[in-house]
């Protein structure tokens, strides 16, 4: 039951931890059920399927992007979005930030890093990150609200934990470095399988789909 996965994870979840419900794949009745039972943070990674959810679903519910976006898809997921979570490239935030400023919005976004796992090349290396943020005011549309990484896909728990501890390291020494962005907090990681270990590191952010709404069929 969906109801009950989510009162367990809530049961473990310290307070100030974000739990985002990651609902590709899973059909309308599914998201309405754990929004029947409380949960108002969902996330999606497919630009088509973010916007059809997105309209059909209650207007309160807080909606994260947190796939691969092309340029030519931000029409889909800007609009609803309370948080993109995998901007992965200059691109992109040239593009987003395009968006916002003609649109007179602020898009609340998190950059996406590439930490371990060799089989994604999606997200910036550790040492872009800084080079971006230096230059913030680049991009006046977009509001740098901190980080998102997923740690390489393994059993090998101290593999996950040096994935988490880069990560971390990094997200500190950037809230150190430009103290005048203000907004900077959140540290998105942790999913299904290793959401605890990601606590210990300091997520502000877990994004689980798998234990909440059982395995997607593709
Ligand atoms: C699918 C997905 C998740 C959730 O994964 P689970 O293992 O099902 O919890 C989290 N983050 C991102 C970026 C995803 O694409």
């Amino acid at each position: 039951m969906i109801s009950d996965a989510l009162e367990r994870l809530y049961d473990e979840l310290p307070s100030g931890v974000k739990l985002v419900a990651v609902s590709k794949f899973h059909p309308l009745s599914a998201i309405l059920e754990a929004y029947a039972a409380g949960q108002r943070f969902f996330g999606e990674n497919r630009p088509q399927e973010f916007a059809a959810k997105a309209v059909q679903l209650p207007q309160d519910i807080e909606w994260h992007f947190l796939g691969h976006l092309q340029t030519n898809k931000l029409k889909l997921v800007l609009p609803y979005a309370s948080l993109v979570e995998s901007v992965d490239s200059t691109r992109l935030l040239d593009a987003i930030d395009s968006w916002a400023v003609q649109a007179g919005k602020k898009v609340r976004v998190l950059l996406e890093v590439h930490i371990g796992a060799e089989e994604t090349k999606q997200g910036f290396a550790p040492d872009e990150i800084q080079g971006i943020l230096a230059n913030a005011l680049k991009w006046p549309g977009i509001v740098f609200c901190g980080l998102m990484g997923m740690a390489s896909h393994t059993d090998d728990e101290e593999r996950i934990r040096a994935d988490f501890a880069c990560i971390r390291q990094l997200f500190s020494s950037c809230r150190d470095s430009f103290p005048g962005l203000g907004d900077f907090r959140e540290l998105s990681i942790g999913m299904s399988d290793d959401w605890r270990i990601a606590i210990e590191y300091g997520a502000t952010i877990v994004r689980i789909g798998t234990a909440i709404f059982g395995r997607r069929e593709y």
